[in-house]
């Protein structure tokens, strides 16, 4: 289901300064997410004309600096909107759209929030033909934004369940995890085939999880996903032929 947007209009924005510049496509090349760095932030609407304030009168920018809004309740808000210059991220507000959560990153975001955002971050990917790299504010700049917790949510991947233990759907997991395995048996997963997909990307959560260092969590079988599942082999190795494929057994004591 596709999140609320609000238009510029629809949350009352003032006019901007001076016209704002277009985007030039050809350059644009990511998207940066950022939070409020805001502790105890307001809520809604009423952030988002905090934030305009605050850049528009006591920065004296052009406008609220980012391209979209997320609201703690997944409301999404066009900022300056799409395809024009941001003023968000310094050195590369000519070459990315930016994102802004408009609570604290530092800790858990709410899920309504999370959601808008991967939905925010497809549809914007969308417009530019899939082709951008998506990273936090502290990737691309001296700064701790978007928050620690919003960051690993960012770079795991932007898992679709962070709920709490309790409210997890445990026969969602459980079917979602036995597709995979079947994907697996038809086709064990190994460095040599280069494989890839959401069966890898599972796998190098889990190995991360149980401190087994993959390197990315990018779904593509590489050396160092190899290397991290030698290791979780060699512990196992009453069990396991030590061989850096994933084949059903591997995948067994992974996921068991
Ligand atoms: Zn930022």
């Amino acid at each position: 289901m596709s999140p609320t947007i609000i238009s510029r209009a629809g949350w009352d924005a003032r006019p901007p300064k001076r016209r704002f510049t277009p985007l030039k496509k050809w350059r644009v090349q990511g998207i940066v997410l950022h939070h409020s760095g805001v502790k105890n932030a307001p809520k809604g609407v009423t952030a988002v004309k905090a934030y305009e304030r605050f850049h528009m009168d006591s920065r004296g920018w052009n406008a609220i600096a980012y391209n979209w809004l997320v609201d703690e309740e997944g409301v999404i808000y066009a900022g300056r909107g799409p395809s024009v210059v941001s003023g968000a991220t310094k050195g590369w507000n000519s070459r990315t759209e930016s994102i802004c959560f408009t609570g604290w990153g530092d800790v858990k975001v709410p899920e309504a929030a999370l959601k808008s955002i991967k939905w925010l971050i497809a549809d914007i990917q969308h417009r530019y033909d899939n082709k951008l790299w998506v990273k936090g504010h502290r990737d691309v700049g001296n700064s701790t934004c978007p928050g620690n917790w919003l960051y690993d949510w960012l770079k795991s991947g932007m898992p679709e369940r962070v709920e709490d233990p309790v409210n997890v759907d445990w026969d969602g997991v459980s079917a979602h995890l036995e597709g995979l395995k079947n994907i697996v048996l038809a086709s064990p997963l190994s460095k040599r085939k280069r494989s890839r997909g959401e069966a890898v990307r599972a796998v190098q959560q889990r190995l991360k999880d149980l401190g087994f260092e993959p390197g990315g969590i990018d779904g593509i079988y590489g050396y160092n996903t190899k290397r991290a599942v030698k290791m979780f082999q060699v512990r196992y190795a009453s069990f396991l032929k030590v061989d850096g494929v994933v084949g059903g057994n591997t995948w067994d004591v992974l996921f068991s």
